[in-house]
């Protein structure tokens, strides 16, 4: 149980970075939400996940592009809860495109989102983990942070370029109590994904059925899409005190995709 403790989850306002920052919830700890989206929906969110829970559910609108933002956010939850003893980082972006027609401003965006803002949110949760000697930092990567497909120049650098940050943290705190890993899904129907469906239909001019089986799921040996009940349980066993000696790791959760 998490309970007294809290955490922070970027971009949880859908998707993965929901249903982790939901888990944490039921699971006692507070949680700060973050992420872009309609205000009042995003308020409805926030308010029955706190009814449900009977934790204190704040939000953050902060950008994840933007430093200043990400510092005033953990400076935020920390006065707001006390403290942040679980950092998410989860926001991220994509963009399709062959590498020599890849918009130069899509690649700085990707960069500043999927890689840069976990530095940021990293560094300025760290102290205070330290001063408890406490905490647990998750990264959400990819199976993109392994291997690469081809059109991703931005989002496989950046998610691979997370794995080295997740690593290094986590040699940097590897005698206090907080420990730094990433966690590398296959694919999940999130509307990201559901994104990349609707663009493949109209580009191969199939139908969406067509694509997720020819081409998502081609990649993902056992055929299914990741749940979000699967990654958030892990979580909360990253969380859990019997994880104090995983550290350093990305962990693969992608049906097989990175074993061929
Ligand atoms: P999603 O599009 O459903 O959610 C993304 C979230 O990030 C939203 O809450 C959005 O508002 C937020 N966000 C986007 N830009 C932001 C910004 N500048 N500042 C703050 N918040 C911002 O996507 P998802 O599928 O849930 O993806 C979440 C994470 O999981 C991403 O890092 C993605 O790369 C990773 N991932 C997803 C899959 C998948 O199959 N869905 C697979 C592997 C990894």
């Amino acid at each position: 149980m998490l309970k007294g403790l809290s955490a922070i989850v970027t971009g949880s306002t859908s998707g993965i970075g929901l249903g982790i920052a939901e888990a944490l919830a039921r699971d006692g700890a507070k949680v700060m939400l973050n992420g872009f989206g309609e205000a009042s929906q995003i308020e409805r969110q926030r308010a029955q996940l706190q009814a449900e829970t009977g934790v204190q559910i704040a939000y953050s609108a902060a950008d994840m592009a933007q430093p200043e933002q990400i510092r005033r956010m953990v400076v935020e939850a920390e006065q707001l809860f006390g403290a942040v003893d679980i950092l998410v980082n989860n926001a991220g972006i994509q963009f399709i495109a062959p590498v020599e027609e890849f918009p130069d401003e899509k690649w700085a965006q990707i960069l500043a989102i999927n890689l840069t803002s976990n530095f940021h949110a990293i560094k300025a949760a760290l102290p205070g983990m330290k001063r408890r000697n406490r905490g647990r930092i998750i990264n959400i990567a990819s199976a993109h942070g392994l291997i690469a497909s081809p059109f991703k120049s931005a989002y496989v650098a950046a998610k691979h370029g997370t794995l080295g940050l997740t690593k290094t943290v986590a040699l940097e705190v590897a005698e206090t109590g907080i420990t730094c890993n990433a966690i590398c899904p296959g694919y999940v129907r999130t509307p990201l994904v559901e994104g990349q469906i609707k663009e493949q239909a109209r580009a191969h001019r199939m139908s969406e059925q067509q694509v997720i089986e020819a081409v998502i799921l081609a990649s993902q040996p056992n055929k299914r899409f990741v749940s979000l009940q699967e990654l958030a349980d892990l979580v909360l066993f990253l969380c859990s005190d019997s994880a104090i000696s995983i550290t350093g790791a990305a962990l693969p959760m992608d049906g097989g995709w990175t074993a061929r």
